[in-house]
C-alpha cells in the first residue's frame, strides 16, 4: 500500500482521488462504539469559524460543537492561556489549593450574581452536582424526609446522559434499555407554568429547566415563562435551577439566557463554551443557602477545578467580554433570523431561536432535516439536525458577518434546489 512518492505516516495530499476520509471513517466504524451517526466528513484543522477536513476542503462551522466552540476554533488568546498554563501547572486535584481556581470562582460568581461555585468537567457532571445539591438542600433545609426529595424537569429536556439525568428524559431513545432509574424524578410540559405549579408537592426540592431547549429543537418558551416559574418556585419553596450549559455565556445575546426574563435562579449550570473550545469545563453556581449543604468529602471530582481548566475558562471569559460577543450574538442573531425567515420556502415550517441559537424547522412531510444538513455539508457548511425535523444553526459568536451572510445564501439555495426537485415530475 506504501507508494514511493509518499512518506509513510504523513498526511497524503494526492494519494488517491477519494482522499483519506473513507479510510478513517471505516476505521472508526470498525473499532468504535456506534453511539453516533456522524456526517461523512473527517475534520483535521480549525481556525475561527472555519474548519478543514483531511482532504483540504474548507467548511464554515454553523454548529460550534453544540456551543462548546462559541469563541471559535483555536482562539489565539485561549490557546495561549492553555499552553502557558500547561507548562506551569495543569492538574493538582482538589486535595490542594491551586493559584488559578480562586480567580475563576471570584470571576464567575461576580458575573452571575450567585455567590458560590462548584467546578466540574462535562456538563452532565455539573447537572448531577446540581441535582445532588438540590436533594440535600431539600432534606436539610426544606425538611423533606430523607430519601424523598423530588426533582421536576420539563418534557423534551436535555440535561446530559448519566443514569439519573436519563431518568429525567422524556425521549424514548435516550431511556430505552437503561433503566431502572432513580425515583423522585418527574416532568411537566415545557412552557406551561401552571402545569409546574400543579406538579409541585411538599416533597419537591427543585425545578430544573433550560431557558431555551436546545436538543429538543431550539424550543423557545413564551415570554415571561421563566419569570412565572420563578414566582411559583419561590411561593412553594422549590429551587429554580437553570441549565445554561448550552444557552449560557452569550449564546442567546445575554450572559445567561435566564436574564431574558429578568430571572435570578437559585442555581445555574454552565459548561460547553466555558471550556473555550479546548477543554471540558463546567460549573454549578448557587446561593449560599444551597451550596452550604456540601461539606468536605460530600462530593468531588478529580479533574474538576484543575488549574489548566480554570486558566482556559478565565481566558474564555476575557474573550467573551473584550470582544463584546454578547451584544454581537444579539445583533447577528437578529440578522440571521430575519434573513432565514425571508427565505420563505414552503419547505420551511418555522424559524426560531434567541441570539445565535437558531433552529430551522422543515416541513417533515416533504423533506428531512438530515437531507438539508447533508446538502449544506456538500456546499461547505457544517450544521446538524435535531429530532429529524430541525436544522440547528449556532455558529461561533465570533463569526464574521460576511461569512454568515454567505451561509444564509447557501441555505436559501439549498431549499430552492430541494423545491425544484420536489416540483419536477418523478
Ligand atoms: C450538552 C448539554 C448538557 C450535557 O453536557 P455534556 O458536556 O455533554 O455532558 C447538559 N445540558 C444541556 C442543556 C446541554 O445542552
Amino acid at each position: 500500500m506504501q507508494s514511493a512518492s509518499r512518506t509513510p505516516g504523513l498526511p497524503a495530499s494526492s494519494t488517491s482521488a477519494q482522499g483519506r476520509s473513507p479510510v478513517l471513517i471505516a476505521r472508526e466504524q470498525a473499532h468504535g462504539a456506534h453511539n453516533y451517526a456522524p456526517l461523512p466528513v473527517v475534520l483535521a484543522r480549525g481556525e475561527g469559524a472555519w474548519v478543514t477536513d483531511v482532504d483540504g476542503k474548507r467548511y464554515l462551522d454553523l454548529m460550534s460543537a453544540y456551543s462548546a466552540v462559541s469563541f471559535g476554533h483555536a482562539h489565539p488568546r485561549i490557546v495561549g492561556a492553555l499552553v502557558q498554563q500547561a507548562q506551569r501547572l495543569a492538574v493538582t486535584s482538589r486535595a490542594y489549593y491551586n493559584d488559578r481556581l480562586p480567580l475563576l470562582m471570584e470571576r464567575l460568581t461576580r458575573l452571575t450574581g450567585l455567590p458560590r461555585m462548584l467546578p466540574a468537567n462535562g456538563g452532565a457532571e455539573a447537572v448531577e452536582t446540581a441535582l445532588k445539591a438540590a436533594r440535600k438542600w431539600g432534606h436539610e433545609v426544606k425538611g423533606i424526609p430523607e430519601g424523598r426529595a423530588g426533582i421536576l424537569a420539563c418534557e423534551g429536556n436535555f440535561h446530559g446522559r448519566t443514569i439519573a439525568i436519563t431518568g429525567l428524559s422524556t425521549e424514548p431513545q435516550y431511556r430505552d434499555g437503561f433503566g431502572p432509574f432513580p425515583p423522585g424524578l418527574a416532568t411537566v410540559p415545557y412552557g406551561d407554568a401552571a402545569a409546574l405549579e400543579r406538579a409541585i408537592t411538599p416533597d419537591t426540592a427543585a425545578f430544573l429547566v433550560e431557558p431555551v431547549q436546545g436538543e429538543a429543537g431550539i424550543v423557545v418558551p413564551p415570554d415571561g415563562y421563566l419569570a412565572e416559574c420563578a414566582r411559583i418556585c419561590r411561593r412553594h419553596r422549590v429551587l429554580l435551577i437553570c441549565d445554561e450549559v448550552q444557552t449560557g455565556l452569550g449564546r442567546t445575546g445575554y450572559l445567561l439566557a435566564s436574564e431574558h426574563d429578568g430571572v435570578k435562579p437559585d442555581g445555574v449550570v454552565l459548561g460547553k463554551a466555558l471550556g473555550g473550545g479546548l477543554l471540558p469545563v463546567s460549573a454549578f453556581l448557587a446561593t449560599d443557602d444551597v451550596m452550604q449543604v456540601f461539606r468536605p468529602g460530600d462530593h468531588g471530582s478529580t479533574f474538576g477545578g484543575n488549574p489548566l481548566a480554570a486558566a482556559v475558562a478565565m481566558a474564555a471569559l476575557d474573550v467573551l467580554f473584550d470582544e463584546r460577543l454578547i451584544p454581537r450574538a444579539r445583533s447577528l442573531g437578529e440578522m440571521l433570523q430575519r434573513r432565514l425567515r425571508a427565505i420563505g420556502s414552503p419547505l420551511i415550517a418555522d424559524v426560531r431561536g434567541r441570539g445565535l441559537l437558531v433552529g430551522i424547522e422543515v416541513d417533515a412531510g416533504r423533506v428531512s432535516a438530515r437531507e438539508v444538513v447533508e446538502r449544506l455539508l456538500a456546499r461547505g457548511i457544517l450544521s446538524k439536525e435535531t429530532h429529524g425535523t430541525v436544522v440547528r444553526i449556532a455558529p461561533p459568536l465570533t463569526i464574521e458577518e460576511s461569512a454568515l451572510e454567505w451561509a444564509v445564501g447557501e441555505i436559501a439555495a439549498t431549499f430552492a434546489a430541494l423545491e425544484a426537485e420536489a416540483m419536477a415530475p418523478a
